[in-house]
């Protein structure tokens, strides 16, 4: 049994503060608790949503229908008995664009070579303790993730990236349950991942955990890309409650058919002449214009009328269409 609450606030589940609140709610403590969950909302024929760290997410103003479940779930599982060392690993240096807001070509270390470790982690787990407690343990592999928020289960979901990484070049196996409460194990192949998604965005099917492959690296080295990381993306990033990149970055081919000198989609907003442009209390930051912070007193309607007025001007001068890297929960 978990409790299960009505009339719950999202706001303080979500990093940008925003949005309303979810007809129901629970928390998963456990990965037990969160198959409970899936399984009460499919017998009682609720809508179920689930959110990690809240991190990606924008939260209609007017809440989430149905069953909202705050994933808490936080095991870490090393298996040292089982030989990962032939497992065919992706190319890890799989993301890497010229030209970025960032520059991490320098924090670059192959570590394919090291021998392989298979780690179990709940995926309400979050990343920053997960990199930092593999790290101590003398496991490398996820600094280049250092400084993004939310949960193991949150990245997965969107195959996140950082520096020259995606996160789902880690990933060996996943358990899952899908919407009637049935229970499997998935390998690399099922996630079809690619830039900033997964198969789990046209799939409803929730992650109980993750298996990742991670190295016996060299741990001080990968202190030092982590310390960097977070350092550099300070610099570029409001303090000020947003969901990080609002857009996802066009591909190479709108690079050049705009004659964009970067595949940054910020370089785009800013072109529209965006960057501070404001609508109640929600802003385009003016140090990279692909974050709408909300100042305080922003409503999720705020940030989706700036987000509606970029993708209009984008078609208009460069008849580019800008996709949404985060993702709506909820009726706009
Ligand atoms: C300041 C800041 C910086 C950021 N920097 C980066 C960056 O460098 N690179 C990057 O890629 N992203 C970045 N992000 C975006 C965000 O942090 C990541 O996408 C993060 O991995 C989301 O995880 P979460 O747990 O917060 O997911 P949430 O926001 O809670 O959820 C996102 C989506 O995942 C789904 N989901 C969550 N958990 C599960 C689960 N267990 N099973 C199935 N679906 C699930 C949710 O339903 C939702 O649809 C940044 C965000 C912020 C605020």
């Amino acid at each position: 049994m978990v409790d299960i609450l009505k009339n719950i606030d999202l706001k303080q589940y979500t990093t940008y503060k925003i949005g309303g609140s979810a007809d129901l709610f629970a928390t998963a403590y456990t990965e037990d608790n969160l198959k409970y969950l899936v399984r009460y909302a499919y017998s009682n024929d609720i809508p179920f949503d689930i959110i990690g760290g809240g991190s990606n997410v924008l939260v209609s103003d007017k809440g989430i229908r149905g069953l909202t479940v705050k994933n808490a779930t936080k095991e870490i599982i090393i298996h040292e008995d089982i030989n990962v060392d032939n497992f065919d690993i992706k190319n890890l240096k799989s993301f890497y664009k010229e030209g970025s807001y960032m520059q991490f070509e320098d924090l670059e270390d192959n570590e394919s070579d090291y021998n392989k470790v298979l780690v179990e982690v709940s995926s309400g787990l979050s990343l920053a303790y997960l990199i930092n407690d593999t790290i101590s343990k003398g496991l490398t592999g996820l600094q280049y993730f250092a400084g993004i928020p939310g949960t193991l289960g949150g990245a997965i979901f969107n195959n996140i990236h950082g520096g020259t990484r995606l996160i789902g070049n880690l990933l060996h196996s996943a358990t899952i349950i899908d919407m009637e409460g049935n229970v499997s194990e998935v390998d690399y192949d099922f996630f079809k991942f690619g830039y900033d998604t997964s198969i789990l965005h046209q799939k409803k099917y929730i992650l109980l955990s993750l298996k990742l492959i991670l190295f016996e690296g060299d741990t001080e080295k990968a202190k030092n890309i982590q310390r960097e990381w977070i350092k550099r993306k300070h610099k570029i990033q409001p303090t000020l409650p947003s969901c990080g990149s609002v857009f996802k970055n066009i591909s190479d081919e709108e690079k050049l058919e705009i004659g964009a000198p970067v595949n940054s989609a910020g370089w785009v907003i800013e072109q529209l002449g965006f960057k501070g442009f404001r609508i109640g209390g929600a802003e385009v930051y003016r140090n990279h214009a692909n974050f709408i912070v909300n100042l305080g007193f922003a409503k999720s309607n705020d940030v989706k009328t700036i987000i509606e007025k970029i993708k209009e001007e984008a078609l208009k001068k460069f008849n580019l269409e800008l996709t949404l890297e985060i993702i709506l929960k909820g009726d706009f």
